[in-house]
């Protein structure tokens, strides 16, 4: 199929070789009507074909195109009729609709450039002054004629002049030329020189002679018509900031005649006093407008210097300086420090405490902006004079010249910055910090100084928020230590230095193991074990939880797969795995452990995920999604450390979860203290009026057995019970039926 702008073309080329012919009168009207309703069709399909936007730009051309068809078919007609204004009455307010459309598209693509507006204006005020002295004033001259039917005769070119001004700034902040902008400017190239055509004739003394006067307006028409439906024209109305030249080859071919024009007048029809002054007058505006021009280009390189150096040395949302630049300051700051003195340098480093759960929580904007305010807040606390720079993400710097009282009182005021809550984006936060600072003398590397602070906030971020440290030595020790873990770790897991660990989960009343939790043991071949306390954080820091959760869960459901086999447990016991809330936020979880599920032969309820509240909180979705489906699978959900997290209770409705774990520290105050039995009280309250099951964790003492049972509690685990121990050992003690079940219930009865 031939494209619909070939088609166009070819329809219009024709229509005009048979124009020429000029056959008969109503040939000619048919071969105009056929090209501008091409045209008139193009505008108002085109775009909704090919989505060119704006499309109320590409309307305003379809009516100018309706007005100057009405025009040409009027002009031969009315000048007939000693008329000819009413063909002028067509065709000016389709001028003005063109400029509409012109305006409309370049602000759509949002490139209007003062130095474009300029260029424009010389041209125009050029071209204005050629066509006035040439045409107009001549035609103006013709007897028998009205002044106002001559002076629009020759101001048509004017009108052109405007519209090739608008069409050339297109051209100038166009990256390319795609086919839709040529043949626009292809179009207006051609009314130009149809409207010159009109003006000469004019200035002569007529009107209307020849159907060659009109041959121009025909392809204007047909050009303008392949524009809109051309499918390049999308790119049209795109918005396009490509870094324009101020000065350009291109803009020189249109400039140069333009300033040559006044000059050229000057020596042709410069003769009569009254064109000397006209001129004069437009030569020296046009002069003055070139000087605006080459100022504004000037000042506009100054401009775009000076924003990319300053972008280059600061951060982009506090507009604080960056570390490039703060690091020359604190350089500055070390060649100010004496010798030997009780003056130092000192460098604070800042980071948020939870800003990853605000992020979260109340999305990146909030974090932005909270971000923002901390960094308006630090500057305004201190002297302009002293450094304060945003190291990205959440954490600040300040630096100091001063002995160890300024820095203490450096780190209250930073620690006094967290005293009032933030209010971002209608959100209270009460957020708090934790502080790193180090300090050196004059031989000290900002670099290094920089590094130390950045070690001693995250040992202060390691202690709980809220935290200042300051640095010391040592502290590089543990660095390394955890980087070796690290190493450690991966190597570990490939090695198999990895077991795991079966603690029972005890129904209280019956002294039974209903299941069991698995906890992941770390036998180190040089060190021996590794607590999970210690490695856990340390593999969801570096990445490594998903593997090593993958491996513990696959481990469990092999062994509780093998138990349920030999009788080990009966038919009801389940497994308790822990998951890390790094693991939620991968969207094939669910499908990865319904998988294993079938693969080991498990049935779902024989399963329980721990997760703690934090998973609960996380507003992303991913992880709430991911929990859904994992109970769809039919898996049971507990959560870990039930009381210790900061949320409220809202979620355990909101999400299907299905029991909680009381953390330990309630657990050890049962009996002891009066809060934490209220809490524990409240707890079993909560759950049995949402139908959760509820175990306590850490119970050690028979005392402490009684009052979880006192209060409802129904499920224990602890060292009162015994340890997580290797599987084998867990088996002999555990055993559903025979001899170790007997032995299991003695223990018990022993323990009552
Ligand atoms: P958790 O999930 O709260 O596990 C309970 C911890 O309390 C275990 O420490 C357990 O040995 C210990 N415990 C049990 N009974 C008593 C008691 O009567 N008294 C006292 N003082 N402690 C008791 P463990 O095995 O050192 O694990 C520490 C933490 O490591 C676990 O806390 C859990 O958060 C994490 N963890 C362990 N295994 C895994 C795992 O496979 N995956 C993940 N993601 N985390 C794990
Ligand atoms: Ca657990
Ligand atoms: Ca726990």
């Amino acid at each position: 199929m031939t494209e619909k702008w070939r088609l166009l073309a070819l329809t219009g080329v024709t229509a005009t070789v048979v124009y020429l012919l000029d056959l008969n009168p109503v040939i000619n009207a048919v071969c105009t009507l056929i090209i501008g309703g091409n045209t008139v069709w193009a505008c108002f399909a085109g775009p909704r074909r090919y989505g060119a936007q704006p499309r109320r730009a590409w309307q305003l051309v379809g009516w100018a195109g309706i007005i100057f068809l009405l025009g040409i078919i009027v002009r031969p007609f009315a000048t007939d009729a000693g008329l000819p204004l009413l063909a002028d009455a067509c065709t000016i307010p389709g001028y003005f609709l063109f400029c509409g459309f012109f305006i409309v598209l370049l602000r759509a693509r949002q490139s209007v450039e003062w130095h474009t507006v300029i260029d424009g204006m010389i041209v125009c005020l050029a071209g204005g002054l050629a066509s006035t002295l040439l045409l107009a004033v001549p035609a103006v001259r013709v007897p028998d004629r009205s002044d106002v039917v001559s002076a629009l005769a020759g101001l048509y070119p004017l009108f052109d002049v405007v519209l090739l001004m608008l069409v050339l700034s297109l051209t100038f902040t166009a990256r390319s030329w795609p086919p839709s902008l040529i043949s626009m400017v292809v179009a207006m190239a051609l009314l130009f020189v149809g409207d010159l055509g009109y003006a000469i004739v004019g200035a002569s003394g007529h009107l209307y002679t020849t159907p060659l006067l009109d041959a121009p307006f025909l392809l204007a028409y047909t050009a303008f018509g392949v524009t809109p439906i051309h499918p390049s024209a999308v790119e049209m109305g795109r918005p396009a900031r490509p870094p324009v030249p101020a000065w350009s080859g291109r803009r020189m071919v249109l400039l140069v005649p333009a300033l040559a024009t006044p000059f050229i007048l000057l020596m042709t029809v410069g003769d009569a006093t009254g064109h000397r002054v006209a001129i004069a007058v437009i030569g020296l505006l046009v002069v003055s407008l070139l000087l605006v021009r080459a100022i504004a280009a000037v000042r506009a390189q100054a401009v775009a210097q000076h924003y990319a150096e300053h972008q280059a040395t600061h951060d982009a949302l506090t507009g604080l300086p960056n570390r490039r630049l703060i690091t020359t300051s604190i350089e500055r700051l070390l060649g100010k420090t004496p010798a030997g003195g009780p003056e130092s340098t000192w460098v604070l480093v800042l980071g948020l405490d939870g800003f990853k759960y605000i992020n979260e929580t109340w999305g990146h904007d909030t974090g932005d902006r909270l971000v923002i305010e901390v960094g308006e807040r630090l500057r305004s606390g201190f002297p302009d004079e002293m450094p304060v720079a945003a190291l990205g993400g959440d954490e600040f710097l300040v630096a100091a010249l001063g002995d160890r009282a300024d820095a203490e009182r450096l780190v209250a005021t930073v620690l006094g910055c967290f005293d009032r809550p933030f209010v971002v984006s209608d959100v209270e936060l009460k957020i708090s910090a934790s502080l790193g600072i180090a300090f050196a003398g004059p031989e000290g590397e900002p670099e290094e100084l920089m590094r130390d602070a950045d070690t001693a906030m995250y040992q202060a971020k390691s202690e709980g928020p809220g935290n200042t440290t300051f640095f010391d030595v040592s502290m590089h020790d543990q660095v390394r230590e955890r980087i070796e873990m690290e190493v450690a770790l991966r190597q570990a897991i490939v090695d198999e230095q990895l077991w795991v660990a079966y603690q029972p989960l005890i129904d209280v009343d019956g002294g039974r193991a209903i299941g069991a939790e698995a906890l992941v043991r770390w036998s180190h071949p040089e060190r021996g074990p590794i607590s999970p306390a210690v490695f856990i954080p340390i593999a969801e820091d570096a990445g490594l939880i998903g593997m090593l959760g993958d491996w513990v869960r696959q481990e469990a459901l092999r062994q509780l797969a093998a138990w349920r086999a030999d009788g080990t447990v009966d038919d009801d016991f389940y497994l308790s795995i822990n998951v890390s809330a790094k693991q939620l936020t991968v969207s094939t979880f669910p499908l990865v452990v319904s998988a294993e599920l079938l693969r080991f032969g498990v049935p779902a309820r024989c399963v329980a995920l721990e997760m703690t509240e934090s998973v609960m909180v996380d507003n992303s979705g991913t992880s709430a999604r991911t929990v859904y489906e994992l109970r769809e699978l039919g898996v049971k959900l507990l959560i870990d450390d039930f009381g210790t997290g900061f949320s409220g209770l809202g979620y355990l409705r909101r999400f299907p979860v299905t029991g909680v774990k009381i953390d330990r520290s309630f657990v050890v105050g049962l009996g002891a203290d009066e809060e934490a039995g209220e809490i524990v009280r409240a707890i079993v309250a909560m759950s049995q009026a949402l139908r959760l099951s509820v175990i306590a964790e850490g119970v050690e003492t028979r005392v402490q057995r009684d009052a979880i049972a006192a209060v409802g509690v129904t499920i224990g685990q602890g060292w009162l019970w015994g340890p997580a121990v290797a599987p084998a050992e867990f088996a002999a003690a555990w055993h559903a039926t025979g001899t170790a079940a007997t032995l299991a219930a003695g223990l018990t009865e022993r323990q009552r």
